[in-house]
């Protein structure tokens, strides 16, 4: 078996140059003797660090500012254009694909029906080709790619990275996607739960300062729950916390699940299960996204079904809520826009919930709900490739080969 290596959780040294990075890229010192105060090193091997860094392209110097003792220091920050990544935000019948630099910045965003019942073999090449087109259409070359992060509506075990049982995709059951991308590419790529991936888009947004405790659902076609403690993701043992979909309810089932339990919240109340339940009442429906267009435009049968599904998704996350104590509730997917179901899902969520829990909780839908999947995997492939352990690494392969420049991937 191929071994995962994940740098964004390995040790690093202080005052290493992974650790100089890192002063660097947080902006806690962005300037060579703000460095040299932060860590104690003196100035000559800060500027050998800092040198490395610049040698190699992964951080630029320049501009000026203020500094204490009246010399004017250059500004050091992370080199946006040292290469791009790749992420994808997939769902059952699209996928959001989408470029961005190495500090973040978005580049380029589009999204395209993807039919994941064609299996992981075909999505995989599916995805290598948008990636190309996404390139091409910003002028950038494969060679430019650094690392590539996609999102899935399924439990992705870690640090494997392989779909584990996904309720609606049984082709894709240990689909191991980083070994049938090794066809096209060498670069380190993640995988990750899709709800998992709204819940690191929402804790890269600034919360006063707070360490965050936050759940962030996901309500598509399925329904998943990412879950940060005190600022980090947490995936549990396996890679499955914040598995909720399999929840008991007492509610009508209008899905069959793989799972032993008859009525399971995603048999009941998943976007597919009120796709179903529509169905059978005689309505064409193609997906989520028109269910809740039907629930907006009034249409009876729609909204009764929205607003049930919205309080047994309320209740089981009040049970939840009341044991992890989070101070926000972040509703994501193409469901978190039916009024109706976000209606029932609070009033049946603070009805069911401890008043010293709820006296502090919000509950809301996510910032940016179409890009916080691409967001999230862009942060999360960027965490993995900028860690300051990979960056030593980097650092000491390019010394011991004594060659350079060289570029934040492999
Ligand atoms: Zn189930």
């Amino acid at each position: 078996m191929e071994t995962v290596t994940r740098y964004a959780e390995a040790e690093y040294a202080p005052g290493s140059v992974g650790d100089v990075f890192r002063l660097i890229r947080e902006g806690v010192a962005t300037s060579r003797p703000a460095l040299a105060r932060r860590t104690g090193l003196a100035p000559s091997t800060v500027s050998l660090r800092v040198d490395a860094l610049t040698g190699m392209g992964l951080v630029v110097e320049r501009g000026s500012e203020d500094s204490i003792g009246g010399r004017r220091a250059r500004r050091l920050s992370v080199s946006a254009d040292s290469g791009v990544v790749a992420t994808a935000d997939v769902g059952a019948n699209h996928a959001r694909i989408a470029l961005s630099d190495m500090t973040g910045q978005l580049l380029v965003v589009e999204e395209s029906p993807l039919d994941t019942a064609s299996g992981p073999i075909a999505s995989v090449e599916w995805l290598w080709e948008h990636f190309q087109t996404a390139l091409d259409s910003v002028d950038k070359k494969t060679g430019d790619l650094r690392g590539i992060a996609i999102g899935l509506p399924a439990p992705i075990e870690h640090p494997s990275s392989k779909v584990i049982l996904p309720s609606f995709m049984p082709s894709w059951h240990n689909a191991d996607l980083p070994r049938l991308f090794r066809s096209h590419t060498e670069l380190p790529i993640l995988i990750e739960n899709d709800a998992n991936l709204v819940a690191l888009a929402e804790n890269a947004v600034p919360d006063n300062g707070r360490p965050s405790h936050l759940l962030a659902v996901k309500l598509g076609t399925r329904i998943g729950c990412g879950i940060i403690s005190a600022g980090r993701l947490h995936r549990g043992a396996a890679g499955a916390a914040g598995e909720i979909s399999h929840i008991s309810v007492p509610g009508t089932a209008t899905l069959s699940c793989s799972c032993p339990e008859e009525n399971c919240l995603e048999s009941v109340a998943s976007g597919g299960a009120l796709v179903a339940r529509l169905r059978n009442a005689g309505y064409s429906v193609a997906g989520t996204a028109d269910v809740v267009e039907l629930g907006r435009a009034g249409d009876p049968a729609a909204v009764e079904a929205l607003r049930e599904a919205g309080a047994h998704i309320g209740s089981v996350l009040s049970s939840i809520v009341n044991f992890f104590s989070p101070h926000v509730v972040v509703l994501g997917g193409a469901m978190s826009a039916s009024a109706p179901l976000v209606a029932a899902l609070r009033a049946e969520l603070f009805r069911k919930c401890l008043p010293l829990i709820a006296n502090d909780l919000s509950v809301r839908t996510s910032i940016n709900t179409a890009d916080a999947g691409v967001k999230g995997a862009t942060h999360l492939i960027l965490e993995e490739l900028l860690a300051p352990a990979r960056i030593e690494h980097l650092v000491r392969s390019v010394e011991s080969q004594g060659n350079g420049p060289a570029g934040a991937g492999k």
